[in-house]
């Protein structure tokens, strides 16, 4: 034991000399970067701190790239502080769940429930929207006029001024027309206030949700911990939605939200439009706290799987920013085979949480062999354009005749073109490693 004992220490005393000023600044660095993305003080002391302890230091004394290996050990550290140990509440079709949006004003609620409701209708459920803001003035109108334009049956009133009973209304109405989800949106105030909580509870007691979901602005810095508690402390929040991830916020006040009401973040907001909303992904949102970009990861990947050979042409047609829909029709090719390229795409953020979930792989194969076929009817020019208006009317049905599919079946493929060009798009203007260049840190 002595033996041991006396070993661990050296080691200890070795390892202090040689790398724990390695550690010490990468840890300071990479503390700046997270402070800078907004995590709270106190997280990234904690972070601090087992990050300490778990790493190795025999590892970083052997170790060519030390801070490789730091890095990632911080990057699961940070991936896990945002898994709260289990998942939320799942709404289940015709269950005629009902779901509490609450949070501050501005902070995106109406915005978010109306996407929410609109993911759920475009995977075939019958969803509904229930406006309990009685506080804000064109309040019911905003939510009215998301709900028109989604074709999405909504409740609310201009007259009544008690949103319990507006909530109560119109989560009754929609449970008798047995609606897959009942959306209540509910009002916010500039302050965290006493009259909100209490308004929060109120309704809260009246509907019953099934799960609460904790809207959050990614941008509100600091303020984070202590707003999501707060809301905790008078409703049973379930789930986190951070907005405005297409800001220059990078969203470190999510990690708070999931400190705060122990419970994850399931949905990202990335644009003011209906379809700018994303299923939460931890890992490329933790690459982005760091600063790392959401890429690196993906760059790394690149790297590990395609064949030296393939990888100049590939990442020559990311930096270009152009997302053509041959450019689809090839890695959706690469994506059938699974093949080296395939693989990498299968993990971008996009591509698999949406086009391809897990446990549904059978289905997307089809999914996208569905779509191989239409594109097989479309003209060069119509592959190789990066211009949205050129696929009018006439060439969508031409396309359709041509396939033997649907036209609404045409137009849900070049939707899923537009969301995969927009990914696509952040990586324009992409440096371009040299050979050699892309693992060092
Ligand atoms: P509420 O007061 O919490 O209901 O917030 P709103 O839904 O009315 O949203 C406040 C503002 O934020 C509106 O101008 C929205 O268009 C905008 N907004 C909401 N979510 C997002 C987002 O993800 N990105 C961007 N850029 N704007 C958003
Ligand atoms: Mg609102």
């Amino acid at each position: 034991l002595g033996g041991t004992i006396s070993r661990a220490l050296q080691q200890m005393s070795n390892a202090t000399i040689i790398d724990e000023k390695v550690l010490n600044e990468c840890l300071n660095e990479i503390s700046r970067a997270l402070l800078q993305s907004d995590v709270q003080f106190k997280l990234v002391r904690d972070m601090q701190t087992n990050i300490k302890k778990i790493v190795n230091l025999d590892d970083l004394a052997a170790g060519h790239n030390k801070r490789k290996i730091i890095q990632q050990a911080i990057f699961n550290e940070l991936c896990k502080m945002l898994d709260p140990g289990k998942p939320s509440f799942t709404p289940k079709k015709g269950k005629s769940c009902v779901v509490m949006f609450v949070g501050l004003q501005g902070s995106g609620k109406t915005t978010t429930c109306t996407k929410y409701a609109y993911y759920h209708q475009k995977k075939g459920w019958k969803p509904a929207l229930v406006c309990a803001d009685t506080f804000r003035a064109g309040a019911f109108d905003q939510l009215k006029q998301n709900a028109t334009k989604a074709k999405i049956p909504f409740y609310g009133s201009y007259m009544e001024s008690d949103p319990v009973k507006i909530a109560v209304e119109g989560v009754e109405r929609f449970k008798k027309e047995n609606c897959d989800l009942i959306i209540v949106d509910t009002s916010g105030r500039h302050k965290q206030e006493a009259a909100l909580f209490e308004e929060m509870r109120q309704v809260s007691e009246a509907t019953k949700p099934d799960l609460v979901i904790f809207v959050m602005d990614s941008s509100i810095g600091q303020a984070a911990f202590d707003q999501a508690q707060a809301f905790k402390q008078s409703v049973a929040v379930g789930a986190v939605i951070v907005t405005k991830m297409d800001g220059h916020a990078k969203g470190g006040g999510a990690l708070s939200a999931v400190a705060a009401t122990k419970s994850p973040v399931i949905f990202i907001g990335t644009g003011e439009h209906m379809d700018e909303f994303e299923v939460f992904d931890v890992k490329p949102f933790v690459s982005r706290l760091l600063g790392m970009g959401d890429w690196s990861g993906f760059m790394d990947k690149i790297q590990e799987v395609v064949p030296m050979d393939q990888q100049p042409e590939l990442l020559q047609k990311l930096s270009e920013g152009n997302f053509t829909l041959r450019i689809m029709y090839e890695q959706f090719q690469n994506i059938l085979k699974m093949g080296p390229i395939g693989q990498v795409f299968s993990m971008l953020p996009g591509f698999s949480a949406e086009l391809m979930p897990k446990g549904h792989e059978k289905e997307s194969q089809a999914k996208i062999k569905r779509y191989m076929t239409m594109m097989d009817s479309m003209t060069n020019e119509e592959l190789d354009s990066s211009n949205p208006k050129l696929m009018n009317d006439s060439r969508i049905m031409r396309i359709a005749r041509g396939s033997g599919r649907a036209v609404r079946e045409v137009m849900e493929m070049l939707e899923e073109y537009k969301r995969l060009a927009k990914i696509w798009s952040k990586m324009k203007g992409l440096k371009i490693p040299k050979k050699g260049e892309m693992s060092a840190l």
